[in-house]
């Protein structure tokens, strides 16, 4: 007999329900998308995914893999051919080494943060974190009860992490200290001297590294610099990195964890546990990804970096805005204290009222309060149209 209300009883979850979070910018792409449909027109500049077809030869590579019968179970850990591309690619990209045995594929890469939160995290652990960050590391830490310890990441320096911050921030207590650059939301990038002194305070101490590298193909000055590079960080340190950005591959569901062999097989344990293994077809297009012609990577970046002028400038000539230059992923994170309204309140109001969808930077923690967040991934065109829509509102409203 199916349930009805008058049948159903309160909801009644486990404690730990209380303490998960969210990320927001699918709830604002629904709110978006349902005044869409009522016949308003929206530019959606809310969620963080390259607007590119994936590249021709990674989608044949998937297709022939579905015609050859990829369609089956393939081991938690990743298909053996995958591991060992992504073993080479990533060690030469970052000149270390990496065993194939170090690697584990997953669905996206946010179950790497998953798992490994899960994995090494006791109640009141201390993890440290970006704020803003993303949003899900604050999430993932409460949500294991852990305690969560925030550090800023200040607009007046370029939004870089300041190291002596996180290394004054380190107690007895601290089991893992998590690092995003490029990062998301503010497009700050770590420069090599801030990794290095970060490095120097952090080895020898007894704690792990979450070292969220997703956007390090999409840098525009500079060169990505990662912690598992400088010396004894490699064996304390995790990467996180996957195909959905680099590639335009969000809706493959593909990333990867590299750490330790034996921190790595109770990774693919807990994958074993909770989706058994990622897609097979899914795994041998991204060899092809990682193996095959990388203009596709190229080419997207050049075009991001055409739409960040655009942007960034734009909303400097918007009274009450100011915004940085981002040096990597893509997102602008404008400073929107001059216009006196709160960060929710005025992304608000711009969906609502100007048909702009955009974050507000609270959504990335509450240190994220005046700002918004917008991904410019989207074509100039209708970047240009956000600009000129919020612009005419702050005409009309402020
Ligand atoms: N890490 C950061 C900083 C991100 O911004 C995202 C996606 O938005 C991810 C990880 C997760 O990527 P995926 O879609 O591969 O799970």
């Amino acid at each position: 007999m199916a349930t009805t209300a008058t049948t159903m009883q309160g909801l009644r979850l486990a404690d730990r329900m209380s303490r998960l979070g969210t990320e927001s910018a699918f709830d604002v792409l629904v709110r978006a998308k349902a005044l869409e449909a009522a016949g308003r027109e929206i530019v959606h500049l809310e969620i963080g995914e390259p607007d590119f077809p994936t590249a021709m030869q990674i989608v044949e590579a998937g297709v022939d893999a579905l015609r050859y019968g990829w369609t089956h179970y393939g081991p938690s850990a990743g298909l053996p051919a995958l591991r060992e591309a992504v073993a080479e690619d990533a060690g030469l990209r970052r000149g270390i080494s990496i065993d194939p045995s170090e690697v584990v594929i997953t669905p996206g890469a946010k179950p790497i943060m998953f798992f490994v939160i899960l994995a090494l995290i006791d109640p009141d652990d201390e993890v440290i974190y970006p704020n803003p960050g993303f949003p899900i590391y604050e999430s993932m830490i409460n949500f294991v009860g852990g305690r969560p310890v925030p550090y800023a990441l200040r607009e007046e320096h370029d939004f870089d992490v300041d190291a002596g911050d996180i290394i004054g921030k380190i107690t007895d207590r601290t089991r893992l200290v998590i690092l995003n650059s490029p990062h998301n939301p503010t497009g700050g990038v770590m420069p090599r001297e801030s990794v290095a002194e970060l490095a120097q305070a952090l080895a020898g101490r007894d704690l792990f590294i979450l070292s969220d590298e997703i956007y390090s193909r999409l840098i525009y000055e500079g060169e990505h610099a990662s912690i598992a590079q400088f010396p004894g960080m490699r064996e304390r340190t995790i990467i996180l990195d996957g195909f959905s950005k680099t590639y335009a591959m969000t809706g493959w569901r593909l990333g990867y964890g590299i750490m330790r062999p034996d921190l790595a097989e109770r990774v693919a344990q807990l994958q074993t546990n909770a989706t058994s293994c990622t897609a097979s077809f899914s795994q041998i297009a991204a060899v092809t990804a990682l193996r095959g012609d990388q203009s596709c990577v190229d080419e997207m970046r050049e075009e991001f970096r055409r739409r960040r002028s655009v942007i960034v400038d734009g909303l400097n000539k918007i009274p009450g805005f100011r915004c940085r230059q981002p040096h990597g992923a893509f997102y602008a994170f404008p400073n929107i204290t001059g216009t006196g309204r709160q960060s929710k309140a005025l992304s608000d109001a711009l969906l609502n009222e100007a048909g702009v969808a955009a974050l507000s930077g609270t959504a990335f923690g509450a240190w994220g309060e005046g700002h918004l967040r917008f991904s410019f991934a989207n074509s100039v065109e209708n970047i240009q149209k956000a600009l000129d829509w919020i612009e005419a509102w702050v005409k009309r409203n402020l």
